[in-house]
């Protein structure tokens, strides 16, 4: 069928027709018209953490990681020494770059299944007091776990420590308040939770370190202070800006703004995150976390214990239905991830579950009793 398949991934995600057709024109970087786009764009980011007077936004084009690399390389001085709080995939991510971008890089590992403990941060700044900066995974994507945002930023404080936040999966979606929570740098991207097309991410910066990053990137592209200081001088991107990602994302953003913001999108998933475990647990399907510290972005499932089953086959035959599902991405045990985001509510969720019912059905896997 000539429909687009509903993406339960961590992005892209499924967008809505009015974002779509958002695309349809062209727009020249140099015309007032967009330059007013992306200064609007930018306001509105600003507004939904309450950032207006402690932090500026910048934007970079490229996906999420760029933007997180270029926090890095942007806010950290080359002989700075990074922490990086470490329960999953996306923060090995983030550490493998620290240390790719020459930065002295100490890793705190925790368990997958667990949140970071601001405990063992404090203990580690303690001990190393050459650290600078904490980089930390809001909500960490590997698996699904949100991490304390609000504690480790607070310790961070207590030790002077500048904070880089990768909240690329929350912003938008879970509370991020820069009045109440301390951080340097955070940083989110248009195809998440914003629900925009991928193509750009931004970073919040805090005023108070700007000018000191001055010069501190090793990179021109991924420059965020030239970014900066360039768009304020001109309104215009420094090099060719992905056009019709920002007028999507501004889109996007008018979207947001009249579903009544943060809290009604955290309503929203919430209650997509609650359809599917609901359904996924009638098919005897178990999630992967603790529901306490588990984020309603994506949901981790243990795969079915059968040998006929097969994540390929699975995959293809939720796909033939119309859903688009996500690997696991545990080394230990066998999993697979299903996404609560993007512009899908709980009916949409509903029919996932059946499809995903249906498809084990296919692999011969015991249908599964219902309680
Ligand atoms: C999606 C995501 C990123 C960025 O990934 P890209 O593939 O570069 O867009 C980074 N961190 C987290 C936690 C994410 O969920």
């Amino acid at each position: 069928m000539d429909r687009d398949k509903i993406l339960l991934t961590p992005g892209p995600l499924t967008t809505t027709l009015r974002t779509k057709l958002a695309m349809l024109r062209d727009w020249g970087s140099w015309d007032a018209d967009f330059n007013a786009v992306t200064a609007s764009l930018r306001r509105s980011l600003l507004a939904i953490i309450n950032g207006q007077d402690s932090h500026v936004v910048v934007p970079l084009q490229g996906s999420g990681t760029f933007s997180v690399e270029a926090a890095v390389a942007t806010l950290v001085p080359r002989d700075g020494h990074v922490l990086v709080l470490d329960n999953g995939a996306y923060c090995k991510r983030a550490a493998r770059l620290t240390t790719l971008m020459g930065r002295r890089c100490t890793v705190v590992a925790f368990d997958e299944a667990t949140q970071v403990d601001p405990a063992a941060l404090e203990q580690a700044l303690k001990s190393d007091a050459s650290i600078t900066h904490v980089v930390m995974i809001h909500c960490e994507t590997g698996t699904g776990v949100l991490n304390p945002l609000q504690a480790v930023a607070e310790v961070c404080a207590r030790y002077d420590k500048g904070l880089i936040v990768d909240a690329m999966s929350s912003f938008a979606a879970i509370e991020i308040d820069a009045r109440k929570t301390r951080f340097d740098a955070l940083v989110a991207a248009s195809g998440k939770c914003l629900e925009g097309v991928p193509g750009m991410g931004f970073v919040f910066i805090r005023k108070a370190v700007l000018d000191a990053c001055a010069g501190r990137s090793q990179s021109l592209a991924m420059d965020l202070h030239d970014q900066y200081v360039y768009m304020e001088k001109t309104t215009q991107w420094r090099f060719t800006p992905p056009t019709h990602v920002v007028v999507a994302l501004h889109e996007a953003l008018a979207q947001f703004e009249l579903e009544g913001g943060q809290r009604a999108r955290l309503a929203r998933y919430t209650r997509n995150y609650q359809t599917l475990v609901a359904g996924m647990t009638r098919l005897g399907l178990r999630p992967f976390l603790d529901p306490a510290i588990q984020a309603p972005i994506i949901v981790t499932f243990h795969a079915p214990d059968d040998p006929k089953y097969d994540f390929k086959t699975f995959y293809a035959a939720a796909r033939a239905r119309g859903f688009i599902l996500y690997p696991g991405k545990l080394t230990q045990i066998e999993t697979f991830r299903v996404g609560c985001i993007g512009a899908i509510g709980p009916h949409e969720m509903e029919q996932a579950v059946q499809a995903m019912g249906l498809a084990l059905q296919d692999m011969g896997l015991q249908p599964p009793a219902r309680t």
